[in-house]
């Protein structure tokens, strides 16, 4: 699933990309024997339990698209291709000044020229998390290790080398007004005065 750039996995939550929305569009109109509306109906609700952690994706994945691998297979070949091509981003190749789009590969989502394989200008894709940067202020971006594992960093790196391997968090201190992070399921703990606050607490105090 994720190789194919339906879903992406983000930190241990699974989001079904666009591309995802659109075979599941494609699969309810192609294929309404084996996914019927019953399927599409538990499939969501499992991805919402899904998205707001209550459930393991691997889980999900395996229960329910596991007995129709083969049909998925067969629904790609015959499903007719879709004009849509990849998503732009609005700004050009700074190589070539063809717009630049959003596509999947091995390691999800990345950003390259439409006029790929003529031109192969490529960026990583940075996911902006709505929190700015405590050293300078930039915007927060998810990025990936070679590895593979997500980390935070700000966008104006390398000018500015802040990174967190946890995930910042909007919500001031509510001691220090300093950067708080997720320490685990269930803590924040502030970067500058180290203090933990429950989760629950600071999320809580924002929509009041
Ligand atoms: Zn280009
Ligand atoms: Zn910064
Ligand atoms: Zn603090």
């Amino acid at each position: 699933m994720q190789a194919r750039g339906y879903v992406e996995r983000v930190d241990k939550r699974l989001v079904p990309t666009e591309t995802g929305e659109l075979v599941n569009d494609l699969l309810v109109k192609h294929f309404a024997d084996i996914v019927d509306f019953g399927f599409t109906a538990r499939m969501e609700s499992n991805l919402d339990e899904v998205a707001s952690g209550n459930r393991e994706w691997v889980d999900v994945i395996r229960k329910f698209y596991g007995p129709f691998a083969e049909d998925l297979e067969r629904a790609q070949k015959e499903m007719p291709q879709t004009k849509r091509g990849p998503e732009p981003i609005g700004r050009a190749c700074p190589k070539c000044g063809h717009d630049l789009v959003i596509r999947y590969g091995r390691y999800g989502k990345f950003i390259s020229c439409s006029d790929f394989p003529t031109c192969r200008h490529t960026e990583p894709w940075l996911e902006k998390i709505g929190v700015t940067c405590p050293k300078d202020g930039g915007e927060i971006v998810m990025r990936k290790t070679r590895k593979g594992r997500t980390f935070y960093g700000c966008a104006h790196y390398p000018e500015c080398d802040f990174t967190s391997w946890k995930r910042p968090l909007p919500e001031p201190c509510p001691k220090c007004k300093g950067l708080l992070v997720v320490s685990n399921k269930r803590e924040a703990q502030c970067i500058a005065c180290e203090e933990s606050f429950l989760l629950d607490e600071i999320q809580a105090e924002t929509v009041e």
